[in-house]
């Protein structure tokens, strides 16, 4: 069985910042990828300074041939299990194939779960959006609605007030009547009936309402269920906290990306959901330098234990 530094779990943009930074401190790093960042149903990546509206796919390509030049190495596949404990750690992918390592860095990212409403799935990214700082711009001063399905979509409407004067907001979930009046009050409308579906009708979107009407926009928001991809970690007995804003509960971490698990690191999306890419890459790089301290840390009382034998 192959041995490493350090495996990590998951090699997009959280991942294979780690790896970068590993690759760089001369760490044998093996990176597990199962190739399906959460983006991927974009067209391109914003708001990532130097990359402006990279293709996300090609985007995490770069940065795995980026860590590869240090010597990471990187395999297909995804993991299905994890057992040991810190500095003899082993995990197995879902073609069988097991090794072993000191430390753990999982970088899974999250699923977005959309509400059943027929149609959103196969415009997600293109003409469905969730986040107005990644594609806001693209869509700015267009025909918007935001469907109102949680309390928290009373608070993406409002934010979308930046981006367009032209906004409804369509659903029956509760909002915050702050915030419906303040959408009110920038010029929005909100209408309290139930979307039935969505479908492209030309470079548009047409939504079927429950009272029998069509609406018909230029792009649609929509806040999902983050789901983090977090089994493994769970397995692990990693601790979790209620993150009341989004009412999800995350694996717990520190500062530097720690888990209440020793040896077992989380970064990005898996226990950050709201991170874009820009914060969800910062988080793997200074788990990294964390775990790299560690490391050290481990090798100096090894040399100090050889000496005294
Ligand atoms: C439609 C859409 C558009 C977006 N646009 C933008 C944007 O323009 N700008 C921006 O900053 N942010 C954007 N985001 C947010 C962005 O996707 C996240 O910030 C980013 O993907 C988080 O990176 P991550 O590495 O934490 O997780 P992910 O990108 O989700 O990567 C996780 C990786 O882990 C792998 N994995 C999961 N489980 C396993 C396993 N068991 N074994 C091995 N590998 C595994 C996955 O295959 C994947 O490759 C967008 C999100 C969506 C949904």
């Amino acid at each position: 069985m192959d041995n490493y530094d350090v495996i990590i779990i998951g090699g997009a943009a959280a991942g294979s910042s780690a790896a970068l930074t590993l690759g760089r401190a001369r760490r044998r790093v093996l990176v597990i990828d199962g190739g399906s960042p959460r983006n991927r149903f974009a067209s391109g990546v914003h708001s990532y300074p130097g990359r402006e509206g990279a293709n996300p796919l090609e985007l995490v390509a770069d940065m795995r041939i980026e860590a590869s030049a240090y010597g990471v190495a990187y395999v297909d596949d995804t993991v299905a299990s994890v057992t040991g404990a810190v500095g003899d750690f082993t995990v197995t992918r879902a073609s069988g194939t097991s090794a072993r390592a000191r430390r753990l860095i999982v970088a899974t990212g999250l699923t977005d779960v959309l509400p059943d409403i027929p149609g959103l799935t196969e415009l997600w990214g293109e003409k469905v959006h969730h986040c107005p700082y990644c594609h806001g711009w693209e869509v700015r001063d267009q025909a918007i609605a935001v469907l109102a399905v949680k309390p928290g979509s009373g608070h993406q409407a409002l934010l979308l007030t930046q981006w367009t004067d032209d906004l409804t907001v369509v659903g029956e979930a509760e909002l915050d009547p702050e915030q419906v009046r303040g959408v009110e009050v920038r010029g929005g409308r909100v209408l309290r009936t139930a979307v039935t579906a969505v479908r492209r009708i030309g470079d548009r979107v047409a939504l079927d309402l429950a009272d029998g009407s069509v609406l018909e926009r230029d792009a649609v928001f929509v806040a999902s269920d983050p789901r983090p991809n977090d089994a493994l970690l769970r397995a692990l007995g990693a601790e979790t906290v209620l993150e009341p804003n989004i009412g999800v509960e995350l694996v717990r971490v520190d500062f530097t990306g720690a888990t209440s698990v020793p040896g077992v690191s989380a970064v990005g999306n898996v226990v950050e959901p709201m991170a874009q890419v820009l914060p969800a890459a910062a988080g793997g790089s200074r788990a990294a330098a964390a775990v790299n301290m560690m490391l050290v840390h481990d090798d100096v009382a090894l040399a100090f234990a050889e000496g005294a034998a």
